[in-house]
């Protein structure tokens, strides 16, 4: 419950994570500009995809439009065909999964473990035990931390499944010192304007198999065959990069170090400034990973969560002395103008995918969901996302700002 508090509205807003441009980016636009490089050719995207090879340690990078174009051509290169089933994290942004569907291919839905908020292995073990033939898992690392790689891996090798990873939020990450983006056959990551660092929008493939980026250089490209006219053989797409949007990409490159270094700040500033509420943050295996904390996310902790209850648009609280919840916390950041969101609602609660199967530990999470009670579920997924909020976690908050922000959490539980 909130007390009046003498804290006036941000002036500026705090924005969840916005773009923060350093100034080499306008000079690689400019070059494309005076060069005249205004396509998808360039020496931007040349040189993007040279230092992501490098940097990721893969063999092979294509520069693409957006992140969510990387995951449709993998899901087409994985060969998904219309009616075949693919696992998918559950808790994720819906791009994760869509692809899948653009190919016909039908998303099994893995739930969720709490100790980095990533597919449960457990789950993922039970899906293969109830469609043995399922051969292609999509595998996302929420908020930029990386998921228990070697059981997936494991389990994946046992069923002879490949990975389609989806790193678009994680870019930076190490999993047992290997860059995320480098855990699946077919990787991908993002360049969106809200991701570590942004070209505006765009993506990456990455795999270490030449005919696979071959391929995508031409899907990408309008599939087009090596003739004088336009020859087709096969269906193509308009996914390329945009040199100018390379410019961008590369200029914010070199920041990248930079950047994760700011948003490991926010998080252990948050870790130490909330300590004494009964919350957590978002979690990470410290010992094996190092996430690159895109996000910061607070969890509330289930015998302190006031009454809260969602519909598909709208949500409602009871203010409780001593308790809060994400609705309380979010409405409260926002009438002080900064920016929260709540977790990723999980792809089996999204009307769009209610026929897709979903799979907890138990078997069918489908089985339990309307009777939905914090803390009485098998389904992970939906508990994190009653409980869960991400903060505000842009770069360019200061630690002042950051310090009242956490001052309203505090009063929420008051
Ligand atoms: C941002 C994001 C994508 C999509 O990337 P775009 O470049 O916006 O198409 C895919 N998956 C996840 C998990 C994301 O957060």
């Amino acid at each position: 419950m909130l007390k009046s508090l003498n804290i006036s509205p941000f002036e500026k807003k705090i924005w969840l994570a916005s773009p923060t441009m350093h100034g080499e980016e306008l000079e690689y636009m400019r070059e494309a500009f005076e060069t005249n490089w205004m396509s998808t050719v360039g020496p931007n995207i040349d040189a993007v995809e040279k230092e992501f090879t490098k940097y990721i340690g893969r063999k092979y990078a294509v520069a693409l439009s957006s992140g969510t174009s990387a995951i449709h051509l993998a899901i087409k290169l994985a060969e998904v065909k219309p009616g075949d089933k693919v696992f998918c994290s559950d808790l994720t942004f819906d791009a994760t999964a869509n692809p899948i569907k653009y190919e016909g291919g039908e998303a099994v839905f893995i739930d969720t473990e709490y100790d980095t908020w990533n597919m449960d292995p457990k789950a993922l073990e039970k899906a293969f035990e109830i469609y043995p033939q399922v051969k292609v898992v999509v595998l996302a690392h929420l908020y930029g931390t990386p998921a228990k790689m070697d059981e997936i891996k494991s389990i994946c090798k046992q069923h002879d499944a490949i990975i389609v990873e989806d790193a678009a939020e994680s870019l930076g990450a190490k999993y047992k010192g290997v860059e995320t983006g480098n855990l699946g056959k077919f990787s991908i990551i993002s360049f969106n304007g809200n991701k570590i660092i942004t070209g505006s929008t765009g993506g990456m493939f990455l795999t270490d198999d030449l005919k696979a980026a071959n391929k995508v250089r031409k899907w990408s490209t309008q599939a087009r065959e090596d003739a004088p006219w336009y020859q087709h053989e096969e269906l193509g797409y308009n996914y390329r990069m945009s040199n100018l949007i390379a410019g961008v990409v590369r200029g914010q490159f070199p920041y990248l170090k930079e950047h994760i270094e700011q948003k490991k700040n926010i998080y252990m500033r948050y870790k130490e400034g909330l300590k004494d509420l009964p919350i957590s943050m978002n979690p990470y295996d410290e010992v094996n990973s190092e996430p690159n904390f895109w996000l910061s996310c607070l969890i509330v902790d289930k015998d302190y969560m006031c009454k809260q209850v969602r519909s598909d648009k709208e949500a409602l609280y009871k203010s409780e002395p001593g308790k809060s919840c994400p609705t309380e916390i979010f409405e409260v950041l926002k009438e002080y103008n900064a920016e929260s969101r709540p977790i990723w609602k999980p792809m089996h609660l999204q009307p769009f995918y209610r026929m897709n199967p979903f799979i907890t530990r138990a078997g069918n999470g489908r089985a339990n969901t309307n009777a939905y009670i914090a803390g009485e579920t098998e389904d992970n997924g939906l508990d994190i996302y009653h409980r869960g909020l991400c903060l505000p976690s842009d770069n360019k908050m200061t630690p002042k700002d950051q310090d009242i922000i956490i001052e309203l959490i505090k009063n929420c539980f008051v």
